[in-house]
């Protein structure tokens, strides 16, 4: 099946017979995400992880588009 990447518009192809296509058919197909996008998320994510403990005491809502 086809899938659409939400963050990059990147098309791809996946296996139908794969979990993530029987996951996606369940759900709406925007969850999809690619793998570079994925990859870039969890290291935003642990960056924020990282900085966050310094941050925590100053502000706790920062820009949260996730
Ligand atoms: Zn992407």
């Amino acid at each position: 099946m086809r899938v659409k990447c939400i963050l990059c518009d990147q098309i791809n192809i996946i296996d139908d017979e794969s979990l993530l296509a029987k996951r996606l058919r369940n759900r709406p197909i925007h969850t999809y995400m690619c793998k570079d996008c994925h990859e870039r998320i969890a290291e935003k994510t642990k960056a924020r992880l990282a900085t966050g403990k310094f941050r925590l005491y100053r502000s706790q809502a920062s820009h949260d588009e996730w």
